[in-house]
């Protein structure tokens, strides 16, 4: 039984101590995907990581930013080829970033349909206030022919929930998540096999400090719990979903 933990949605490169942050994780055998914001600065995450066997580099272009960034999706396309793992990309309809929400429609529609021609790649999908949008747009362009998707940070109903189990998505789910009744009846829901953890760190604190990888052990207290599992057992689940996604795709 392998109870490696897993922290699927990471910022690694927004610490201060970025590269032994790295190192800290494939020492401690935390599978970690480490996600990225703007495609610039994919070579550097991808040259630090891709000899690892625990740390993975997301190659992504966060809804966020599109306004400031828009231009780097030619970046985003010429690193494609060399990336499994996209992220953060997705939508956020929030009123923070609603102006900016049909860039982000056009930029998102064309990442999951170069990725659906492509295939062979694992997205970690941000989706605030736009799960219908992000989950008509997978469907539309067949991403999960070929690929995987998993939902980080699920905000959605229970209703958009099943409509995305049914269609094969995965859920990261976050201590936020399980701190609150509305993320614990989104999890009652999902089955155990299609679960991850992550921190989304630094943007999710702990004791009044950015959590780290590590810490999804707080997650994986909370979520044996819930499932009435040991916390070994938990994170042998966890685990093997990680370790399934990676090599059920080409
Ligand atoms: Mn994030």
């Amino acid at each position: 039984m392998h109870t490696s933990l897993v922290d699927y949605h990471c910022h690694l490169d927004l610490y201060p101590d970025f590269e032994s942050l790295i190192k800290d994780c494939e020492q401690k055998q935390i599978y970690t995907v480490t996600v990225t914001t703007t495609p610039r600065a994919w070579p550097r995450n991808h040259a630090l990581t891709k000899q690892l066997s625990y740390v993975k580099a997301a190659l992504g272009l966060h809804p966020q930013l599109v306004t400031q960034y828009s231009a780097e999706l030619r970046l985003w396309e010429q690193y494609l080829l060399e990336a499994k793992f996209i992220g953060e990309i997705g939508l956020d309809a929030g009123p923070a970033y609603y102006a900016s929400f049909d860039l982000q429609k056009n930029i998102f529609e064309y990442i999951v349909k170069r990725c659906s021609e492509m295939g062979g790649k694992i997205l970690t999908i941000h989706s605030v206030r736009a799960v219908a949008q992000v989950l008509d747009t997978i469907e539309k362009q067949q991403l999960l022919k070929r690929n995987k998707a998993v939902l980080h940070w699920f905000t959605g109903s229970l209703a958009e929930a099943r409509r995305a189990i049914d269609m094969g998505c995965y859920f990261s789910v976050n201590l936020p998540m399980l701190s609150s009744n509305k993320g614990i009846e989104l999890i009652k829901l999902i089955p155990k096999q299609v679960v991850l953890t992550e921190t989304d760190g630094p943007f999710t604190m702990n004791n009044g400090k950015p959590q780290k990888p590590d810490n999804v052990e707080l997650c994986i207290a909370k979520l044996s719990s819930l499932w009435r599992l040991s916390s070994q057992q938990t994170k042998a689940i966890l685990f093997s979903n990680a370790s399934y996604l990676e090599s059920s795709i080409h």
